[in-house]
């Protein structure tokens, strides 16, 4: 079985999702994840249905599933926060909507930070919100991410999620997508996947495992930082991240990349390149490239 590997990719107003679907063809990619809009604001462009079916079709003459598609919920959202809740719900289910518009049928979401009003408050306060978002008509599955655990973030342990998908009223409407910079910033040991996969389905279900960011993290396991490494550059390291990509219970779940991208000083301008397209191909060869900042520099310049 091939690998399903894609990308964040962008999402423009003047062609939408044709253009997030040419990225990621340009990243030899076979699936993707993008915001609808700004993550950090409001200001949404109204979905454009001639360029939603020319993307559709340009997704099916390249063999990319709707079903491995990813959109990532705006942070702006967080359903931990009860000052913001009518904001969250109303934004989250305007936002889930454009997803189904798009013929996509995946939201990832962080589950939210507490603010101070400690983890239980949080949780009850993120099932409230989730269970007025989410009813029995709900096409988009929301797939809960594991987080970092940096400031009051919610979901940094598989026992922090399962207890929010409990309080679901339709929890067959919530699945998990893994982040594995957040794991090991949270603390769990990406070199022992198998045992994490055990724990995973023993206190989760691994029927509930959607999607897995896959990253390399800058920081020591366990140090709640959240910053994001290119593949094989960071703690986790490129053979346990390859680990994680072909173990044969995640074969089928679609992995996105949130890498960063490669800062460069190009004749005096100061540039950044997506790394996408040169780690995807490591990946695909499961052979790390010890040159990658250079070939990709060296590729867009
Ligand atoms: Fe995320
Ligand atoms: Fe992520
Ligand atoms: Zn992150």
């Amino acid at each position: 079985m091939e690998v399903i590997i894609g990308s964040h990719v962008s999402f423009k107003k003047e062609d939408q999702l044709l253009g997030s679907i040419r990225e990621a063809l340009s990243y030899g990619a076979n699936t993707f994840m993008f915001y609808t809009g700004a993550p950090q604001n409001t200001s949404r462009s109204e979905l454009n249905e001639e360029l939603i079916q020319k993307g559709l079709i340009l997704m099916k003459e390249n063999r990319i599933d709707q079903n491995n598609v990813i959109v990532h919920a705006p942070y702006i959202i967080n359903l931990a926060n009860p000052n913001n809740e009518d904001f969250s719900v109303s934004f989250l289910k305007e936002e889930m909507k454009r997803v189904e518009q798009l013929g996509m049928n995946k939201i990832v979401l962080h589950p939210g930070s507490h603010v101070g009003l400690g983890i239980e408050k949080g949780i009850e306060q993120i099932t409230k919100c989730l269970n007025k978002v989410i009813d029995r008509t709900t096409k988009v599955m929301i797939l809960l991410e594991t987080m970092a655990g940096k400031g009051s973030e919610i979901g940094s342990t598989f026992e922090e999620l399962k207890q929010i998908i409990d309080n679901i009223n339709y929890s067959d409407k919530v699945g998990v997508c893994l982040d594995t910079c957040h794991m090991n910033d949270a603390g769990y040991s990406l070199e022992n996947f198998d045992q994490v996969l055990e724990e995973f389905d023993r206190i989760i279900g691994i029927d509930k495992l959607k999607c897995i960011h896959i990253n390399d993290s800058k920081n020591e396991r366990g140090t709640h930082k959240d910053r994001h490494e290119n593949i094989g550059y960071g703690t986790i390291g490129f053979d346990a991240l390859m680990h994680v990509i072909y173990h044969e219970k995640v074969k089928d779940i679609p992995k996105i990349l949130e890498t960063p991208y490669v800062s460069c000083n190009d004749g005096g301008k100061d540039r950044t390149y997506p790394p996408y397209k040169f780690e995807i191909e490591m990946i695909r060869t499961q052979k790390k490239n010890p040159h990658l900042l250079e070939d990709i520099r060296q590729f867009y310049k």
